[in-house]
């Protein structure tokens, strides 16, 4: 379940170093921006908040946010290892809860 609207968000199925963790993240953060990715709150809750707006806050050592995509409702999934950048992914969830 994609739409145009989503279907161009580039799915990295492994983050291997820092600088892909940082690409990947500014994508969802100009997706979110642009209105076509939004958090799941139920599902984050209980992880620190993604510091979305940028360097100046310090970034919790993972990340585990979950997301969708506003027009289709196509669920996303970002994990991430902050700490050292080599280890996460940000895929689609097919799967519903
Ligand atoms: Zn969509």
């Amino acid at each position: 379940m994609t739409c145009e609207h989503c279907r161009p968000l580039k799915i990295v199925p492994e983050i291997t170093s820092p600088e892909q963790l940082s690409q990947t993240l500014r994508g969802i953060r100009e997706a979110i921006a642009s209105g076509v990715l939004a958090i799941d709150q139920d599902a984050s809750r209980q992880k620190t908040p993604f510091p979305w707006t940028g360097q100046a806050t310090p970034q919790p050592p993972s990340l585990n946010q979950h997301l969708y995509c506003t027009f289709c409702g196509q669920r996303f999934r970002l994990w991430a290892e902050t700490s050292s950048g080599t280890q996460g992914y940000f895929t689609r969830e097919d799967d519903s809860p």
